[in-house]
């Protein structure tokens, strides 16, 4: 049987994960502003995604019978004005999500809620990809450095993520 105590923190998930895609979002329009297309469209794509997390745990906690409650998402407040500011954030930002996983992973387990303890294998392995996608981008404009060629090209590099 699911776990109230688990139900409670899924919760708490899907709002963290719509926060989520509101904050890349946010990034997002912050780089468009400032012309930097490519990383605003990645972070576009994010912000998809991060919405598909939202819904992978109101799927899961509909099918177990429960009834999602959904919250008010929070603003996502000022976004970084360069775009390395904006991955280290973005970086930080994850590693607040995959801490966040691992608790309800560790609370599953506690409450001998196997079920939902294999489902949150997926987001324990998506947070590796994401902390990883997100601190390749700061190496990517640390190493751009000042020059505004080099920080060009990664922001056309970044343009051409697509949706997966
Ligand atoms: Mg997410």
């Amino acid at each position: 049987m699911i776990s109230e105590k688990v139900v409670k923190a899924m919760n708490d998930q899907i709002n963290m994960e719509y926060y989520s895609a509101f904050l890349y979002l946010g990034m997002s329009n912050e780089m468009d502003g400032k012309g930097y297309r490519g990383y605003a469209n990645w972070l576009f794509v994010q912000y998809k995604e991060e919405k598909e997390h939202a819904e992978k745990f109101i799927d899961f906690l509909q099918r177990r019978g429960q009834e999602p409650t959904l919250a008010t998402i929070n603003a996502p407040g000022k976004v970084p004005a360069t775009p390395l500011d904006v991955a280290r954030a973005a970086y930080e930002h994850e590693m607040k999500v995959s801490a966040s996983i691992d608790k309800i992973y560790e609370l599953a387990i506690k409450e001998a809620d196997y079920a939902s303890a294999s489902f949150l294998k997926w987001f324990i392995d998506e947070q590796v990809e994401e902390e990883e996608n997100t601190r390749n981008i700061i190496g990517m404009f640390e190493g751009a450095g000042k020059d505004v060629s080099a920080i060009f090209a990664v922001d056309h590099h970044l343009g051409k993520r697509e949706d997966e």
